[in-house]
């Protein structure tokens, strides 16, 4: 159903007003949706304030149950949902599908939390008093998400705020907004009753904005680029609004002198065209110590040449579209940038041919770990080579941007490794793997501006979609003051 979804109904936008949907690999517009504004926010927090009394005392276990359900019609339709991702964002099958397994593992992961959803309990310091934690739900939660991973990354959302007894309005990227449909439908599908999930398509800074501002919602769960989440920070701070913000990356693989290359030049590949690029956790970076340059360029170089552009759902693609013109465009002035500043560009810097919006993988070498191609999210098939001295430097060099997402390492030396670990200031590290493989039940997001401290993914999510309420309970029979009667 291509319209909104509030209080259990799909509906138009109350303007009337449509936006497409386009197919990235062929410029074709697929659908036209609600292009919604501050009126249909409005309608969608009301159904998600009313819903919300009601579902915060369904028991935790019962809403597994839903949730549950909910997995396993996302797991009966994960190749029809797939193909249906690759029309409309254009990675290839193979990575579409991968998306909708991660929402299947995240969904069964949190109906399971409905029967733990695990407090704290601890001896009270007094006498003849109890004392223990538990979480509750923070209330009306808005849901703002990128187009890059349509169903994993609203799952890393909806799913911990519906087990924790939130209300939820999802605003999905206006670059995918079907894919946003076919979640909601599922999650109605399974039983979430009316009002518990709302679904509100529109731009980011008309619905989006209205939403992260509306005075009844609770929390914003955010992720997309730097400069909006600093936006909807600002804008939150006001309200004194929980916000939790998973932003940009500017991801390196360091590659020791000790490496295995071939591994490497395999995570490499795959972390930097993987996606066509446009991961949060992409590797742009490259930062191999000098002895290992040139066989690890060559060997790149040769993997890189071979790699195919094309359409996603064409099993021979090994890379497809970018997602917009727009997109294409920033990723070709970053090349024109890179060339202007000195790096040698080796393979790449071009649109590919056709209608969709192709880019061809691109690899500068030679590149100054101050230049802005190695300081500047480009968020497309573009990585750079920065040699480097040592694995001091190479880690110094790799902590030293405005992001802290993810960093991996190639070497077979385990005391390396373990300093690496020790000081790379990045929220996920990899040793002898990409960048990219975030597993569901670990704590995912980064440093600096990558973020504001929050994490995704496993008991750390509960913690952002949930409040703390400690309770005491004395009975002792008289009055007991802690800290005092010692
Ligand atoms: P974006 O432009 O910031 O958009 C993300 C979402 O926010 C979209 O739904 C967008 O709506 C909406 N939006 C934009 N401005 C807004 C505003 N002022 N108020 C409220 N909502 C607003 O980001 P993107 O281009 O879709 O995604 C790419 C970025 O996401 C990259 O920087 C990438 O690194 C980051 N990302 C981070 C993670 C992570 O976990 N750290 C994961 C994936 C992606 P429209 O679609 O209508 O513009």
């Amino acid at each position: 159903m291509n319209k909104n979804y509030i209080d259990g109904k799909w509906v138009d936008a109350l303007s009337g007003q449509t936006f497409p949907s386009i197919n990235p690999a062929t410029g074709s517009v697929i659908a036209e949706l609600p292009k919604s504004d501050a009126a249909d926010v409005d309608r969608a927090v009301a159904a998600a304030e009313r819903a919300f009394d009601s579902w915060r005392k369904t028991p935790a276990p019962k809403r597994g149950e839903i949730l549950f359900k909910a997995g396993q019609l996302l797991l009966e339709r994960k190749e029809q949902l797939a193909r249906k991702m690759t029309e409309e964002m254009g990675k290839v099958l193979a990575e579409t599908r991968g998306d909708v397994q991660e929402a299947i593992d995240m969904t069964y992961y949190m109906a399971g939390e409905g029967r733990r959803l695990l407090g704290e309990v601890r001896p009270s310091e007094l006498q003849d008093k109890a004392c223990f934690a538990m979480r509750d739900p923070v209330g009306v939660v808005a849901a703002i998400t990128p187009w890059n991973f349509p169903m994993a990354i609203p799952s890393w959302k909806i799913m911990p705020a519906l087990i924790a007894g939130n209300t939820v309005v999802f605003k999905p990227a206006s670059d995918t907004p079907l894919l946003g449909c076919a979640m909601v439908e599922i999650l109605e599908e399974a039983g979430v009753p009316a009002g518990v999930i709302n679904l509100v398509h529109g731009s980011g800074d008309v619905a989006g904005h209205a939403l992260a501002n509306h005075p009844k919602v609770s929390l914003v769960s955010f992720t997309g680029s730097t400069a909006a989440g600093r936006n909807i920070a600002v804008d939150a701070a006001g309200a004194l609004k929980r916000v939790s913000l998973e932003l940009g990356g500017k991801n390196a693989i360091l590659v020791l002198e000790d490496a295995d290359l071939d591994l490497a030049v395999d995570g490499i590949v795959w972390s930097a065209f993987g996606t066509t690029g446009q991961r949060c956790t992409a590797a742009s970076r490259i930062i191999a110590q000098r002895p290992a340059v040139e066989a690890l360029t060559e060997k790149l170089l040769a993997r890189t040449e071979k790699l195919r552009l094309g359409n996603g759902l064409d099993p021979s693609t090994d890379v497809g579209p970018l997602i917009n013109q727009a997109r294409r465009e920033s990723v070709h002035e970053y090349v024109h940038v890179g060339r202007q500043e000195g790096a040698q560009l080796l393979t790449g810097g071009e649109p590919g041919s056709g209608a969709g919006f192709f880019y061809e993988p691109t690899i500068f070498a030679n590149v100054g770990p101050e230049m802005r191609i190695a300081q500047e999210e480009i968020f497309g098939p573009v990585t750079a080579i920065i040699p480097v001295t040592s694995l001091e430097q190479a880690v110094q060099v790799n902590n030293h941007t405005a992001y802290g997402l993810s960093t991996s390492i190639y070497t077979h030396d385990v005391q390396k490794a373990f300093r690496a670990m020790r000081d790379i200031s990045t929220g996920l590290v990899y040793i002898n793997a990409g960048t990219i493989g975030a597993e569901i039940h670990f704590p995912f997001g980064g440093t600096r501006g990558t973020g504001n401290g929050h994490r995704e993914g496993g008991d750390a999510a509960l913690d952002v979609f949930t409040e703390w309420k400690t309770c005491y309970v004395d009975y002792s029979g008289r009055l007991q003051k802690a800290q005092i009667d010692v």
